[in-house]
């Protein structure tokens, strides 16, 4: 199936679900994850009208970033090393996976400007899974103020892989609790109003619990 089609179902979804919570459409971007895809099919989703696109790895974004050209549209959603940092930043508008001091001192020593951030939260607590720990998410939210090239815009999960909705929704209205906690702060480093959260198989619950991005691979590019 065309991106143009699939891109046209899952607007579509959107719209039913903001409908149904009574939120916004516009107020949910669309983040193309094309990890998986070519340079091809990464240009037919630009052509469909997506307007972010992200990666989770370094090379991933660079190949494509040349071929597609500078423009403001980049997300580095996956786990960042931080000897990684300097192949992406000049690239990318947004980071998801800010998770530690060391890759928050990396990217503030690299940047020439404030670089949007969400701070990557593991919410679930699985193993497996990258993130800062929720109980220190708002302390580390805190403690970035001495970095002037970082930005927070917001905070980034996933969600456990299990099957019961409850859990995944639990998962993601924890996170908007927290990002209203932190919002709370006033932080002027960490303006913290964007949510980052729903993937394929999630981001109806995601969009319902307030998510302001999501990242959508399989379903919009996937084969
Ligand atoms: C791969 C990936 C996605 C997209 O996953 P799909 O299930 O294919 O939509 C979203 N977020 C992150 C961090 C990913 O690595």
């Amino acid at each position: 199936m065309k991106v143009k089609d699939k891109l046209s179902i899952i607007e579509k979804q959107i719209a039913e679900v903001c409908s149904k919570v009574k939120r916004k459409p516009q107020d949910v971007k669309i983040i193309a994850v094309t990890k998986y895809v070519s340079n091809e099919r990464t240009a037919e989703a630009l052509e469909a009208g997506i307007q972010h696109l992200g990666e989770n790895r370094d090379d991933g974004l660079v190949s494509k970033y040349e071929l597609l050209g500078n423009r403001p549209i980049w997300h580095f959603i996956g786990s960042l090393q931080t000897r990684k940092v300097k192949n992406i930043l000049d690239k990318v508008t947004y980071i998801h996976s800010l998770d530690r001091h060391s890759l928050a001192k990396e990217i503030n020593k690299r940047a020439t400007t404030p670089i949007n951030c969400f701070v990557q939260v593991n919410m679930s607590k699985e193993e497996s899974k990258h993130g800062i720990q929720p109980e220190t998410a708002l302390d580390f939210v805190k403690e970035l103020a001495v970095y002037p090239n970082i930005r927070i815009i917001g905070l980034m999960t996933m969600a456990p892989l299990t099957q019961d909705e409850m859990v995944i929704r639990e998962c993601f209205r924890n996170l908007k609790a927290l990002q209203e906690d932190i919002n709370n702060l006033g932080l002027s480093h960490a303006p913290c109003t964007e949510l980052s959260m729903g993937m394929s198989n999630d981001f109806k619950i995601a969009i319902e619990e307030g998510a302001t991005y999501i990242r959508i691979g399989t379903a919009l590019v996937g084969e």
